[in-house]
């Protein structure tokens, strides 16, 4: 399997109708970088960044930061990297910040919130990614964006930053990119006015389906009791592809759901065109990519989440699916 997977590698991942999918991978550090050419992906769907904080001892200096991001960005060469701003909070927890302890961290003072509420933690780091970034695009998306406003508050730092640098003679990016993770349910209600303001998003399914199943993500006593491949989550999922489609911005999935071949399956038939996974995961995508018909699938999809079967009967009615057309999932 491992010796098939990288023979794939420089295979495109188009299905046997000829639609081609983006496969990315998701990454955070130094030592993830050189998957990035064994796996074949075509760039970085996902930088966590938070993981330099968490492996430091203190706040990485803006230098430090700077060389970190430059490092990543060279590393990549012409594939595309998307930065996520710091997530720390919640389940990722620095221990040089000091905070309140917090009931329900996962839904506490996390991600984008601490950002605006730190703004010079905020511009710090996006000082950093603007600077090494000079020359090329950067794009960058903020994480647990909750209200449209916080996007375009966020995004209002990075404009003043870019106007700083710039009147102080330095170098800028090229163009920057500006996206949105949605993670938060509320979202799903803002969609026109999220995608009237953002250059593209990415669906953290992680985090978006802990809130929308209210279902801690870390719990194993849930663990198997709520299903991505439900019709509601689905067609959440839909909702915003489609929407997405209509605006003409970008979209992708970078929560786990798009590293397993069933879920990414179901993910090609709702209307996704570009998942982010973890760099292992892209063989046994791609494989099942290549094997299967999309527009069968998309009809198949359809029928499955309008008519709200079970989860279990959408699980077991797609593997059956696959296995009725050879595709290895
Ligand atoms: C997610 O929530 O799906 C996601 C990709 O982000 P993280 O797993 O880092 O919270
Ligand atoms: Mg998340």
């Amino acid at each position: 399997k491992q010796e098939q997977y990288r023979k794939l590698k420089d295979e495109p991942a188009v299905t046997q109708d000829g639609v081609g999918v983006s496969l990315q991978m998701n990454a955070g550090l130094i030592m993830d970088l050189p998957r990035l050419e064994e796996s074949g992906a075509a760039g970085i769907g996902l930088f966590r960044t938070e993981l330099q904080f968490m492996i430091s001892s203190a706040f990485p200096k803006q230098s430090e930061q700077q060389a970190f991001y430059a490092q990543v960005i060279e590393a990549a060469g012409d594939k595309p990297v998307i930065f996520r701003s710091l997530d720390v909070g919640g389940d990722k927890v620095l221990p040089y910040l000091r905070s309140q302890k917090e009931e329900n961290p996962a839904m506490g003072w996390r991600a984008i919130r601490l950002g605006l509420d730190r703004p010079a933690l905020l511009r710090t780091q996006l000082r950093s990614l603007l600077r090494a970034s000079v020359g090329r695009e950067l794009r960058l998306m903020f994480p647990m964006v909750t209200e449209v406003s916080e996007f375009e508050r966020a995004k209002a730092i990075l404009t003043r930053e870019q106007a700083h640098l710039e009147r102080h003679g330095h170098g800028v990016p090229t163009r920057v990119m500006l996206g949105a993770m949605l993670e938060v349910p509320a979202l799903l209600w803002q969609l026109d006015e999220l995608l009237s303001a953002v250059d593209f998003l990415s669906v953290g399914s992680n985090d978006l389906m802990q809130f929308m199943m209210a279902s801690d993500r870390g719990n194993t006593r849930l663990a198997g009791r709520y299903d991505p491949l439900s019709p509601a989550f689905l067609r959440a999922l839909r909702k915003v592809a489609d929407k997405a489609k209509a605006y003409g911005k970008p979209v992708s999935v970078c929560g786990e759901i798009s590293g397993k071949p069933l879920e990414a399956m179901a993910l090609l038939g709702i209307g996704y065109r570009s998942l982010s996974m973890a760099s292992a995961a892209i063989g046994p995508v791609k494989s099942m990519i290549r094997a299967m018909e999309l527009a069968p699938l998309e009809a198949r999809l359809k029928e499955l989440v309008d008519q709200g079967s079970s989860a279990s009967d959408v699980r077991t009615e797609l593997r059956a699916w696959a296995a009725a057309h050879n595709i290895p999932v």
